[in-house]
């Protein structure tokens, strides 16, 4: 089934000329090293391919201020009608918020993993087996016949490492480890990944997640470990909102955690009064993307968020009242 699909996608991919690629808005590792690794994969082909990010998405997250996406688009181009739309990491066309992609007339590709996808595309490659959207590209090399570069290689594993959490979540199985080991062969240094992805943090962001550790709640025995940021916080560090990455991570190594929750107000003035909940489940017991959907968001099992307008207390109500019902 899903052999057919990646034949698809791959049989899409070689008889266009013209692509445009995009992935979702506030771009993870996953979103950027997918977008970067197929654009090599089809500029390698003799393919006019090009990028696109909405211009608020820039800078990018510090850590992957160094992938060389140069060139990316920020405006719509101006033969789009030509060019055959690829969407890369998203669950829904909602997740990349532009208007002139989803115009009439458009062909879309949707290359992606997550387990929710609305299936949105002319031809989709929908695989939540796949540990990241990376995988997939990867997959479509093979499938292309193409040559796995050293900068390609790079690009699909920092997908790869961020999506797998380091090779530590459930998503992590065999075959994430022989696409990294086909990877590193190809190329890419888990080592300089590491220090740029993980290891070269702006000193604001450790100021902004020890105001976060400093006011953990913990509700239902445990069971749900959260914290919040607000505007101020980002303000008095000197933080943007990417900088809050990770942090939800720290909650769930907490003992006896079913669902860690961060909560952080959005900063853009036209989304004064939002908040941003993102979702991580511990062990399997709970599926935050049910409650994420529930909310107006989606994601995966695992890891899961939406934007809502609802005050913490009362948002925090609903998942606590989500979490109770799913674990009986
Ligand atoms: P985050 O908490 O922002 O790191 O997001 C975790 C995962 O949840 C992402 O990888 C996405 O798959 C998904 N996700 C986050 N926000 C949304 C949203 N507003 N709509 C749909 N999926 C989302
Ligand atoms: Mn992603
Ligand atoms: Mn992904």
């Amino acid at each position: 089934m899903v052999g057919t699909e990646l034949e698809q996608v791959a049989d899409e991919l070689r008889s266009a000329d013209k692509l445009l690629l995009t992935t979702h808005e506030n771009p993870d590792g996953d979103a950027l090293g997918s977008l970067l690794g197929l654009h090599l994969l089809l500029r390698q082909l003799g393919k006019d391919a090009a990028m696109f990010l909405a211009a608020d998405e820039f800078p990018l997250p510090h850590e992957y201020r160094h992938l060389p996406i140069d060139g990316v688009l920020n405006a719509p181009p101006t033969d789009l009608a030509e060019r055959l739309v690829v969407f890369l990491d998203c669950g829904n066309i909602d997740r990349m918020p532009v208007d002139f992609l989803r115009a009439d007339g458009i062909r879309i590709v949707n290359v992606d993993h997550h387990h929710d996808n609305t299936r949105f595309g002319e031809v989709n490659v929908v695989d939540p087996s796949a540990s990241c959207t990376a995988e997939l590209v990867w997959r479509l090399v093979h499938e292309l016949g193409a040559e796995l570069t050293p900068p390609m290689a790079e690009a699909l594993y920092i997908g790869l490492v961020t999506d797998t959490g380091r090779f530590m979540y459930r998503n992590t199985g065999p075959e994430a480890h022989r696409m990294a080991a086909e990877l590193i062969e190809a190329g890419a240094s888990p080592h300089a990944v590491n220090r740029q992805v993980f290891e070269s943090l702006p000193f604001r962001r450790i100021e902004l997640l020890a105001r976060g550790l400093q006011r953990v709640q913990r509700f239902d025995d445990g069971a749900i470990t959260t914290t919040y940021l607000s505007r101020d916080d980002f303000v008095e560090t000197g933080a943007d909102e990417t900088d809050s990455e990770g942090i939800v991570d720290h909650l769930r190594s907490v003992e006896g955690t079913a669902v860690a929750v961060l909560v952080r107000d959005l900063l853009a003035e036209d989304r004064a009064g939002l908040r941003k909940v993102s979702l991580r489940a511990v062990d399997g017991e709970v599926d935050v993307s049910r409650i994420a959907r529930g909310l107006g968001g989606g994601g995966h099992t695992q890891a899961a968020g939406f934007t809502t307008a609802l005050e913490t207390p009362e948002l925090l109500e609903r998942v606590r009242a989500e979490v109770g019902e799913q674990r009986g």
